[in-house]
């Protein structure tokens, strides 16, 4: 079943599988089960990040899995707390010991926090871990074009994802056309908004005449417009249901009502004042 999953080119030989598999909100003592299901259904692209405290469980999960960790995808993001160059550089260490049988493939800055530290800084320290050989491939999540285009004045890399909020009311037409421009992958985080756009009356209606669910057409949708996605669910069948995208299309109305549904409605924070109190 993987082997149906298309996967996105992110440069260096470091192909993404196009779905994965998110673990936001999944309890540490939780998240090895829900993996190894995921696992098991077919997902080879796992979603993780320092503020989840579940990257243990995910390498825990790849190791029992029997897969060869190199066909397992991961993704981890850099802590809210970690201000500094110093800071960053030990907390992209603890990432590779707490993933463990494999390195990150994936590594972001997870929000700017622009109110409180110069992003910049971090994101010197993912370029550095790269350059060591610590990291693979590194992006950002939660960047504005304003972000994007500091970090450009800084810094010859580019990151080679943005992963934003983004789902049929966030459409964020700006930022994806931005990242198209630049070589910038964009990843949809809350592709179905955390549930919000699954009764939306149009996407009921689609699921309708195609015979699929709401939030198989949701992600469809993505898939279509080229974003990298990872819905979570701790349910086995809705973490097959969400797999099972690759044997029909939305036609171009269909995409294009579903587009239409944008009302720039941010589920979670705004990435220009949003900063983490611990
Ligand atoms: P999603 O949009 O993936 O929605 C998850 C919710 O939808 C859960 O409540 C789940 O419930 C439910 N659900 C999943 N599948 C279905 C289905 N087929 N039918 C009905 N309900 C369904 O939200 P997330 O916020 O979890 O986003 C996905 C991933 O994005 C995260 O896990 C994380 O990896 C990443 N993320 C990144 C952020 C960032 O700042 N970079 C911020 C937020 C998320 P149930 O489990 O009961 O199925």
């Amino acid at each position: 079943m993987a082997a149906d999953i298309p996967t996105v080119d992110l440069g260096d030989g470091i192909r993404i599988p196009q779905l994965g598999f998110g673990v936001f909100q999944i309890p540490p003592e939780e998240t090895e089960a829900a993996v190894a299901q995921a696992l098991t259904v077919g997902y080879r692209h796992i979603d993780t990040a320092q503020g989840y405290r579940n990257e243990k469980q995910v390498g825990d999960a790849i190791d029992a899995s029997g897969l060869d960790p190199d066909e397992v995808f991961v993704t981890s993001k850099l802590g809210l707390a970690h201000m500094t160059y110093d800071e960053a550089r030990v907390a992209i260490d603890d990432t590779v010991t707490a993933l463990r049988v494999t390195k990150p493939d994936l590594f972001l800055v997870h929000w700017p926090l622009p109110t409180v530290r110069d992003y910049t800084v971090v994101w010197r320290a993912l370029v550095d871990a790269r350059a060591d050989g610590v990291l693979r491939a590194i992006g950002v999540s939660n960047f504005q074009i304003a972000h994007l285009e500091r970090l450009r004045d800084v810094s010859d890399l580019v990151p080679v994802v943005n992963q934003i909020e983004l789902h049929p009311y966030l459409t964020q037409e700006p930022l994806r056309a931005y990242g198209a421009e630049h070589g910038i992958v964009t990843e949809a985080w809350s592709p179905i908004a955390q549930g919000l756009v699954l009764g939306d009356p149009v996407v009921v209606g689609i699921g309708e005449e195609i015979g699929r669910s709401p939030a198989q057409v949701v992600l469809r949708w993505h898939l279509q417009r080229g974003t990298v996605v990872f819905p979570k669910s701790t349910s086995p069948a809705r973490m097959a249901e969400n797999l099972r995208l690759f044997d029909f299309s939305l036609d171009d109305d269909q995409m294009a009502a579903i587009s239409a549904l944008n009302r720039d409605q941010r589920t979670g924070g705004d990435p220009d004042t949003f900063r983490y109190t611990y």
